[in-house]
């Protein structure tokens, strides 16, 4: 008999993406600190493995580095989720007129599909969903609009709004206001550049309004469960 085949170990890529998700889904609180021993056991990799990965969460922002004392999750100022909200105002515009320009009919399907699932989720009431979904909008509207450069900075601020929420949100309002993605995607089909950005820019402006200066992170963190 053969030895059973080992279940495939995940890579440094995959780890990081796995630990992002847990932050955009508000499992992994803000300021945590991230022990390579449990990450390590709780993905059945080696520690190595787990440092590849934390380097790179720690290029993208998600996570600091401290010189003898580990890593931890990153714990966004007031002031830095004020610049990031302000720097997602001047690409966020950007996004929607691209996407005007630029969508096809399956680009126009995905975004509506997008908002199927959204829906879904607030129905089932899935708080994991909705904040995933949340963030995720935001991203596949960047996808769409085709600008690179663009889509690469969306992927990094996203996953640090979420941050930001977790943060300094009222608890009540895990994500993006219910049923404020939909009308931005009714004006891009018509489109109404100007209607569409306005739409945009009032709903980052909702999104940033909900937060509470002073929050602090309180949840309890079960590491082996952490990252299925
Ligand atoms: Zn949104």
């Amino acid at each position: 008999m053969d030895a059973p085949t080992a279940i495939s170990k995940p890579d440094a890529e995959e780890i990081a993406e796995r630990i992002t998700n847990a932050v955009m889904e508000h499992r992994l609180p803000p300021g945590i600190k991230l022990v390579e021993e449990r990450l390590a056991s709780a993905f059945g990799v080696s520690r190595t493995k787990i440092r590849q990965a934390l380097t790179l969460l720690a290029n993208e922002g998600l996570v600091k580095l401290q010189p003898n004392r580990g890593a931890y999750i990153a714990s966004p100022t007031v002031r830095e989720a004020m610049d990031l909200f302000a720097t997602r105002r001047l690409l966020e515009p950007e996004v929607v007129r691209n996407v005007i320009a630029r969508a096809t009919k399956s680009d126009l399907a995905r975004l509506r599909k997008h908002l199927a699932l959204e829906a879904e989720a607030h129905a089932r009431h899935d708080r994991r969903a909705i904040i995933k979904l949340s963030g995720a909008f935001h991203i596949l509207l960047a996808e769409v609009g085709g600008n690179s450069f663009i889509l690469k900075l969306m992927n990094e601020l996203c996953p640090l709004t979420c941050l930001i929420i977790a943060l300094y949100d009222s608890p009540n309002t895990p994500a993006c206001p219910e049923d404020e993605h939909t009308p931005i995607v009714d004006a891009i089909e018509r489109r109404d550049i100007e209607h569409a950005v306005r739409l945009m820019l009032e709903h980052l402006g909702h999104v940033e309004r909900e937060l509470q200066l002073g929050g602090e992170g309180r949840q309890e963190i079960c590491w082996d469960q952490m990252f299925g």
